[in-house]
């Protein structure tokens, strides 16, 4: 049987856009179908616009900062409208070289939205489209819990958007876009209330790293509301929220952004039709190969509900396309992924949390290094970093490598090397220190 293609991409994000260039490039024909915008969430809704508001919001404490460097700005004001409308900006930019980068390796894009009706067809608008091999990589999106009034609530896809700064916003969860958020809208000048079901924040990271960004976060005044949950949220005249807590608390804001986890983008896919198996969130299953349970469909990034991290999703397109396109077959190995959190200030990590290797390892030696970094004595700033290292006592090796504190996910980068190649602590030791660094730490703890 001949088809229109010989691979056609559902989903135009990290993953989609790995796969689709990759397979062209080993000469196969391919076409990528999206039914928004060029990029997917990592650049329209995601990671890039989250950090260029990160930055935005950084310059709030580099501004009194500045001061005891005898630096004088008088007069200084925030205009959130000019922010935004930059941030938004440079996405279309990105989103023009994404789809410059498709064209110049020769993918077809095509737009509308996908839905799979068996194993080598999918329905676009009015017309059926017939591929050898089909990709979901539909990404994932929002969940947001019914509640009444939940309809009053905004999500991080439209945070990008508001149309002005509230003066009070309640964040629902305590994971990653809850706290990047609390960062950022504490920063720009918002009071800032984060609500979370448990009584913790950043479940998964070490226990140490996780109370220091709560202890500086609510130094800077951002109030944490654990152990509750939104029961209904109200819309009052003038246009002001009033939100009930399961505890019976009412408080009022401008804006509620519901940041409690995304869900895969399966919902009308059509993968019934084609036997391809889900899991109970609704992420596609697939194997080690990324081939879900029908042998032409296979599936790459947030759909897979596996880890939803934008580099994954490149790795696991960039791995089926090698796999199915360039008789290069290979699994993405998971082990040791380091990931950040871009709050204020920003963490990162990578390997074993202190507790996981106890439990897994046993007998382990803990290096800390917990210090105020030069700036921000001189800037009057009472905030102090925290460098752990973890390490197998039996074998030197360092299992995992944990940070909060300025640049922490830039020199937290390079660890991840050292954790991944299998580096022992003497290694580190053996290292001699670039000073005056914030990184120096880590070839000096004794
Ligand atoms: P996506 O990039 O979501 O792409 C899926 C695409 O499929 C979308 O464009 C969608 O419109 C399209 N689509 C869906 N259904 C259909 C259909 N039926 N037909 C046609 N098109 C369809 N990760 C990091 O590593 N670092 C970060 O700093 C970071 N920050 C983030 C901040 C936020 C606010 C969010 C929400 C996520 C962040 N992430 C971050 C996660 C990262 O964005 C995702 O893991 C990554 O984008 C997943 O890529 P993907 O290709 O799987 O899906
Ligand atoms: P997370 O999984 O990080 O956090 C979800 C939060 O919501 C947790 O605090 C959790 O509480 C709470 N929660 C979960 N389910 C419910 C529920 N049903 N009702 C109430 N609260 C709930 O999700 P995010 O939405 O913050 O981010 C989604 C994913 O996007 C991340 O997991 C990450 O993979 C990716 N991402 C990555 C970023 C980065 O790399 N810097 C930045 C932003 C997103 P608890 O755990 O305490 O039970």
């Amino acid at each position: 049987m001949t088809y229109d293609y010989d691979l056609l991409v559902i989903g135009a994000g990290s993953g989609g856009v790995r796969a689709a260039r990759a397979a062209s490039a080993y000469g196969a024909k391919v076409a990528i179908v999206e039914e928004y915008r060029i990029g997917g969430t990592c650049v329209i809704r995601g990671c890039v616009p989250k950090k260029l508001l990160v930055y935005g919001a950084h310059f709030a404490e580099d501004l009194v900062d500045a001061a005891n460097f005898g630096w004088c700005i008088e007069g200084s004001r925030f205009e959130w409208s000019t922010l935004r409308d930059n941030v938004l900006a440079e996405v279309t930019r990105l989103s023009s070289i994404y789809t410059d980068t498709l064209t110049t390796h020769g993918v077809t894009i095509l737009h509308g939205r996908a839905v799979v009706t068996g194993a080598n067809t999918v329905r676009l608008e009015q017309q059926t489209i017939t591929a050898h091999t089909i990709l979901i990589a539909t990404g994932a999106r929002p969940e947001v819990a019914t509640f009444p009034g939940h309809e009053h609530a905004i999500t991080s896809n439209e945070a990008f958007h508001l149309p002005e700064l509230p003066q009070r916003i309640l964040i629902v969860g305590a994971g990653y876009i809850a706290n990047e958020f609390a960062g950022v809208f504490n920063g720009l000048g918002s009071k800032v209330t984060v609500v979370n079901r448990s009584d913790q924040i950043l479940r998964g990271y070490d226990q140490q790293i996780r109370d220091r960004l709560l202890q500086i976060s609510l130094s800077k005044g951002i109030q944490f509301l654990f152990n509750t949950s939104i029961e209904g949220i109200e819309k009052q005249a003038g246009g002001k929220l009033a939100v009930t807590m399961t505890d019976g608390m009412t408080l009022p804001c401008e804006v509620v952004l519901i940041a409690t986890g995304r869900v895969p983008n399966t919902d009308g896919l059509g993968l019934e039709s084609a036997g391809v198996q889900l899991d109970p969130k609704g992420g596609v299953c697939v194997d080690g190969n990324n081939v879900s349970t029908c042998p032409s469909i296979y599936a790459v990034g947030d759909v897979t509900n596996r880890i939803q991290l934008t580099p994954i999703a490149i790795r696991e397109g960039q791995a089926f396309a090698d796999l199915v396109f360039g008789n290069k077959p290979g699994c993405v190995d998971y082990d040791c992924i380091p990931s950040a959190v871009f709050s204020h200030p920003p963490l990162a990590a990578v390997g074993m949390t202190e507790s996981q290797a106890r439990t897994k390892l046993g007998d382990v030696k803990v290096f800390i290094a917990d210090f105020r970094p030069m700036k921000n004595v001189l800037a009057g700033r009472d905030e102090r970093a925290l460098y752990k290292i973890v390490i197998d006592a039996a074998t030197d090796r360092i299992v995992g490598a944990h940070l909060i504190g300025p640049d922490a996910p830039e020199i937290l980068q390079l660890m991840a090397v050292a954790v991944k190649a299998g580096l022992r602590k003497a290694q580190l030791d053996e290292c001699i220190a670039i000073h005056p660094t914030m990184a120096e730490e880590l070839v000096l703890m004794r």
